[in-house]
């Protein structure tokens, strides 16, 4: 009827304000607002606004936003944080995803200003973004400085803390007495692996830059005895031996020739019976669904995301078969093949 076809469009009003609803978090994270208000703090504008060095009215506005997207309460005694803030959004809370969102504000921010000439270039925007070519993505892109590397390494560290139990259980894997995770970066998998699986030894391989700073993100109070970290380059260089090969996000980051030349070589070193474990967002046959998987590509790294057929074709390609999927219902999921008797690629 006529008043419904005059109504303002309320799934467009989201997408329209989606942007802003994003960027209010991602600077009340950056301005550590939600680490002021940590636990039980309640806090007036003015108080906040000293602490984070900014003007009042911009506090205000910035507060209220905060309270009506969920992320604060506003009482008469002033602003405190929702349950939701104070478990993922207080930069050392232990199921924090600061990091990850400081990654979405200084990285991918400034990628998706320049979707447009993304989209009509076919190319990731780095260039645009940061006045820099990425010839490699990570040497070029989130490793030019000490400061991007840190943070990027926090981000990827703040993801496995809260999906890597659901990554390494999703099979059993306790018949396997050596993993190597292949880009593994700071060992938060490892450290699931070895909690969960008692008689397995990790190798992680990652980056002679990456590997030297790993030493920040280890937790306090654990035996990481069964935890060896080598660096390397995965294109270049040997690889550890290990019964099971470990991907997590790695796949969906290049192109097919340099998948070709990983996947060969960690076919090559692959000993029937032994295994490689693929950790992504795995896509739907019809590439629509999860919406943060398609979004993702939209940062048009060389790579992409890939649907369950996708993957076990890839696999079955460099000689792995009963490949199986595991959808864990949380942020990444899970692939495993198991190598089989001739080391013959098809
Ligand atoms: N596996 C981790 C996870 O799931 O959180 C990190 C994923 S991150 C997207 C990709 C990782 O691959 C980074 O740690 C990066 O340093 C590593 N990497 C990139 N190029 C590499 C190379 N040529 N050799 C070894 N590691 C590499």
């Amino acid at each position: 009827d006529m008043e419904n076809l005059t109504k303002f469009p309320s799934p467009l009003v989201e997408l329209l304000d989606g942007f802003k609803a994003s960027k209010a978090m991602f600077v009340a994270c950056k301005l550590k607002v939600f680490d002021l208000l940590k636990g039980k703090a309640i806090l007036k504008t003015k108080d906040v606004a000293d602490h984070i060095n900014a003007s009042v009215c911009g506090t205000e506005r910035l507060l209220d936003s905060c309270t009506a997207l969920e992320l604060l309460k506003k009482t008469k005694q002033g602003y405190s944080n929702t349950e939701l803030a104070d478990k993922y959004l207080v930069s050392d809370s232990e199921n924090s995803l600061h990091g990850y969102i400081m990654h979405a504000n200084d990285h991918v921010w400034p990628l998706f200003t320049h979707l447009e000439s993304a989209v009509r270039e076919g190319t990731n925007q780095n260039h645009r973004a940061f006045e820099k070519k990425a010839q490699d993505l990570f040497q070029d892109s989130y490793y030019h400085s000490m400061e991007t590397k840190l943070r990027f390494m926090n981000a990827m560290d703040s993801v496995i803390k809260l999906t890597g139990r659901d990554v390494a259980t999703a099979f059993d894997l306790s018949k396997f007495r050596s993993a190597c995770d292949l880009g593994g970066c700071t060992g938060a998998l490892a450290q699931v692996l070895i909690q969960e699986y008692p008689n397995l030894k990790v190798t992680v391989f990652d980056l002679p830059n990456v590997i030297e700073n790993v030493s920040c993100f280890q937790p306090t109070g654990q035996d990481t005895s069964r935890i060896t970290f080598t660096s390397g380059d995965f294109f270049k260089d040997n690889i550890p031996e290990a019964d099971l090969y470990i991907l997590s996000r790695v796949l969906h980051d290049w192109p097919d020739d340099k998948i070709d030349a990983l996947l060969s070589k960690i076919s090559y070193r692959c000993k029937p019976g032994c295994a490689l474990l693929v950790a992504e967002i795995v896509l739907d046959e019809e590439k629509i669904d999860p919406l943060r998987a398609v979004l993702q590509s939209l940062s048009m790294t060389e790579g992409k995301q890939r649907s369950n057929s996708e993957y076990k074709q890839l696999l079955e390609k460099y000689g792995f078969t009963q490949v199986q999927t595991k959808i864990t219902g949380n942020f990444l999921d899970a692939i495993l093949g198991f190598k089989k008797t001739a080391h013959t690629v098809n």
